[in-house]
């Protein structure tokens, strides 16, 4: 019996029984297949994406953005406001992210037991877990000499103004610092569920399709009974299908997958819950020009971090995560404001360019729902609370790029605003920071799918089991009741592990 097999080279249908079926094999579902493998049960990992090597990351925008990215890179909130970037593939998301770790921090966590019905997930029942993870993916703090300009001049600017910031962990090992995370890692230096847990998933009896959509998930609308899908050619065109009958469905789809297969698939949803709550970190950013060159396009892209607007919790004022970001030149095209000589005069700055990011703390609450063939819509319509946060990140980020030295700073928006001086920013109407006039990314879809012990409030119990479908169990970021405001990845890993032995039990019930 081979472990992996490649949905794209399948000559015919498949039917399977096995204890338990992953879908989707991101960080959670990933998590989720190592901890049921190693427990003895005899479990299949089903990914719609492709199986993909460092040998393929050739380091090309055009080539790496299609291969590696739900919709080409192109997946949109519904009204285009804001792109979300998510990937496909075995890995999922962890394949291309920028490797950042960062804990969930507790005062979130105790506002999920106040506010929203979750048990047994304080930071010490999480931190077995998390510790799991931080062994797993060899997480430790970004080495001093490998912060690149960009990142310099965010901890110049942080030391400049007196402001609180620091030094980011991450999982990396073997980094070359060649600044190509966002396009997959060609020296395999990212300790992902790729490179770890898929593997050990498999040296522990643990089986994965590749290029296997799931459809639909089969149930007698009181218990999940296995799945159903398709397995897709090199052009995701559907070929044979498969159907796995499973004693336990484990969902690792993402925020967006899981919900739209949820919603597809009827599961029973008498509080009209699932879907509802997504949350998505969206950012933007201020561009600063720099005399000297920054070239930041090389080296690890993000190290450090300001924390000065940042808070966590019930009522929490401020609610920016600002760190640095950069693309390479056809990202870098796609954010810079203007056309044509002037667009070119931009550009031709690249390498003098220094970006900050101003990512918000979420209270927006977004929604998922299945649009044709399944496929997730994001209904997301950004509070002005938000959005008040967004424009107070925003000038934060102005003042930091100009106490680091910068002589001008833009923001990508039509008529690109532009200042040179403090008090030309203290001046500058903050209002182009909206839907349709700024442009704004998010690459941290959670919620959808929120765990909690209400029924009423929530999709799953605390144990991560739905509660309406006996042995349907969420494993990925939709379990997340609020955003996090840190990094989510640490966090997806660690409730997957952290929940799998309620897994494990619902099978043996
Ligand atoms: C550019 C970028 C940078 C990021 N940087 C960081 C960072 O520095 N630190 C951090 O903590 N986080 C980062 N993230 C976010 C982080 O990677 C994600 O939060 C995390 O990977 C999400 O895990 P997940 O298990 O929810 O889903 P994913 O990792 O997104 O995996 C979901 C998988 O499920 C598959 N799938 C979906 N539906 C189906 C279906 N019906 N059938 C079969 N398969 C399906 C998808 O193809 C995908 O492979 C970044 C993300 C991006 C895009
Ligand atoms: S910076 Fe490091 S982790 Fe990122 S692509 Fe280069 S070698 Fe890989």
């Amino acid at each position: 019996m081979t472990l992996f097999e490649e949905g794209r080279n399948r000559t015919g249908p498949a039917t399977l029984t096995v204890d338990a079926v992953v879908v989707g094999l991101g960080a959670g579902g990933s998590m989720a297949l190592r901890q049921l493998a190693r427990d003895g049960v005899s479990v299949l990992g089903l990914e719609a994406g492709g199986r993909h090597t460092p040998a393929q990351f050739n380091q090309r925008e055009d080539e790496m953005l299609p291969l590696l990215f739900q919709d080409g890179g192109g997946r949109m909130t519904a009204d285009l406001a804001i792109r979300v970037l998510q990937g496909r593939g075995v890995g999922g998301s962890t394949l291309h992210n920028t490797n950042l770790c960062k804990r969930t921090p507790s005062a979130i966590l105790e506002q999920w037991a106040l506010d929203y019905g979750v048990s047994g997930a304080s930071a010490a029942d999480l931190d077995r877990s998390y510790a799991a993870v931080e062994a797993d993916l060899s997480i430790t703090e970004i080495p001093e000499d490998a912060i690149n300009g960009n990142n310099r001049l965010l901890q110049r600017g942080v030391s400049a103004l007196g402001w609180r910031g620091g030094v980011l962990r991450h999982n990396r090992v073997g980094c070359r610092r060649s600044g190509f995370c966002e396009l997959g890692c060609a020296y395999d230096a990212k300790q992902n569920a790729a490179k770890i847990l898929v593997p050990q998933a498999m040296e522990a009896g643990g089986r994965v399709f590749s290029d296997a959509r799931v459809d639909r998930i089969l149930h007698d609308g009181s218990r999940a009974t296995g799945v159903a899908g398709t397995f897709v050619d090199d052009a995701g065109n559907a070929t044979f299908p498969f159907e796995i009958r499973a004693k336990i469905v484990v969902l690792g789809g993402s925020a967006t997958g899981s919900a739209a297969l949820a919603l597809a698939s009827n599961v029973p949803d008498p509080y009209d819950r699932c879907g509802r709550g997504l949350r998505l970190h969206p950012g933007s950013v201020a561009a600063g020009v720099f005399e000297h060159p920054v070239d930041a396009h090389r080296g690890i892209p993000q190290s450090y971090e300001c924390t000065e607007y940042l808070e966590f919790g019930r009522g929490a004022e401020k609610r920016v995560w600002i760190l640095t970001a950069f693309a390479h030149p056809i990202g870098t095209a796609s954010m810079l404001p203007g056309f044509g000589v002037k667009h070119m005069t931009r550009m031709r700055k690249y390498r003098h360019l220094a970006v900050f990011s101003a990512m918000v703390h979420d209270e927006t609450e977004g929604r998922v729902i299945a649009g044709e063939g399944g496929r997730p819509v994001l209904q997301y319509a950004m509070t002005e609370a938000d959005r008040r946060q967004l424009a107070m990140g925003l000038r934060a980020c102005g003042r930091l790029l100009l106490a680091a030295g910068a002589t001008e700073v833009t923001f990508p928006a039509i008529d690109a605003p532009t200042v040179t001086t403090d008090a030309a920013l203290n001046a500058l109407s903050m209002d182009f920071v909206r839907p349709h006039t700024l442009a704004m990314s998010a690459v941290h879809p959670m919620g959808s799918m929120a765990l909690g012990d209400d029924p009423k409030r929530s999709v799953v119990a605390s144990t991560g089991e739905h509660h309406q479908l006996k042995g349907l169990f969420v494993a990925d970021g939709s379990l997340f009741p609020t955003s996090l405001g840190v990094p989510p990845q640490w966090s997806i890993y660690a409730f997957a592990h952290h929940l799998s032995p309620h897994m494990i039990d619902a099978i043996k019930r």
